[in-house]
């Protein structure tokens, strides 16, 4: 698929699923900070398509690669996967929140205005494309919120006004928060297969800022394959349904499992 049959294909994804009547998020309940009390049942899912975003005044592109005169950017190779989960979720009966469904022109602080789209869900799936300078190398790879705060977190949260002192982290909701993660990027792992696991380290405990800073039941980033490799391009242009779907009943068993285990 070209540059330009693609741009086409996204116009028609946003088309779809932006005329369809919007669900409001009726009666979800705040998940609390720093609360023992643990929420048991997983009603909204907030999908966050990577990148995309102003940072000091330009649309933050993600990773790209030039093949021929096309050039690939991360934010966009997102979107339309994005859009279909959203879409295979909600007809799930799942509430859902896209945290962006274009590029967001206004000016906001990094991380942080994502966080507060995803503050009323009770889980937060990140989406983007992996890069290696090797172009062999190819697959999924999903990173799981590890449940471990460093010094360099608590600074980093600092520049961007979010919670600083370990003491407002409860360490009880954190190894709860990176079990739970776990499990959701297992089973997000074991769904996918039109993309291969990742040669290394397809599983990945990490503590990106959004993923310590949402406040919900669990939260991860999926590198839906290597931008760099040709085959995994054409999964995320030609068999982004195909994607969507594999990653929504990944996220569906996680939710039955969950259900069970609480
Ligand atoms: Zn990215």
């Amino acid at each position: 698929m070209g540059l330009l049959d693609f741009k086409n294909t996204l116009q028609q994804v946003k088309k779809d699923l932006l005329d369809k009547p919007k669900k409001q998020l009726l009666g979800l309940k705040e998940n609390g900070n720093n609360t023992l009390n643990f929420k048991k049942e997983i009603k909204a899912i907030c999908i966050d398509p990577g990148h995309g975003d102003n940072f000091n005044g330009t649309i933050d592109p993600g990773t790209s690669i030039k093949v021929g005169d096309v050039m690939f950017l991360e934010k966009d190779m997102v979107l339309p996967v994005a859009l279909k989960l959203k879409e295979k979720l909600e007809l799930s009966g799942y509430q859902t929140i896209i945290t962006r469904n274009g590029d967001v022109a206004k000016k906001q602080q990094r991380f942080t205005w994502r966080l507060e789209k995803a503050a009323k869900s009770d889980l937060l799936i990140s989406l983007h494309m992996g890069y290696f300078a090797d172009s062999s190398l190819r697959g999924i790879q999903v990173i799981y919120f590890s449940g471990i705060i460093t010094s360099e977190n608590l600074a980093d949260n600092l520049k961007y006004g979010q919670k600083s002192n370990m003491s407002d982290f409860s360490v009880e909701k954190l190894a709860r928060q990176s079990k739970n993660s776990k499990s959701l990027a297992e089973s997000i792992l074991d769904s996918v297969n039109v993309l291969p696991n990742l040669q290394r380290n397809s599983l990945k405990g990490e503590s990106h800022n959004i993923l310590r800073n949402f406040e919900g039941i669990a939260s991860v980033i999926v590198e839906m394959g290597v931008i760099g490799n040709a085959d995994d391009r054409s999964v995320l242009l030609n068999d982004f349904e195909t994607l969507a779907n594999e990653i929504a009943i990944g996220i569906t068993t996680f939710i039955n499992k969950y259900k069970d285990d609480e």
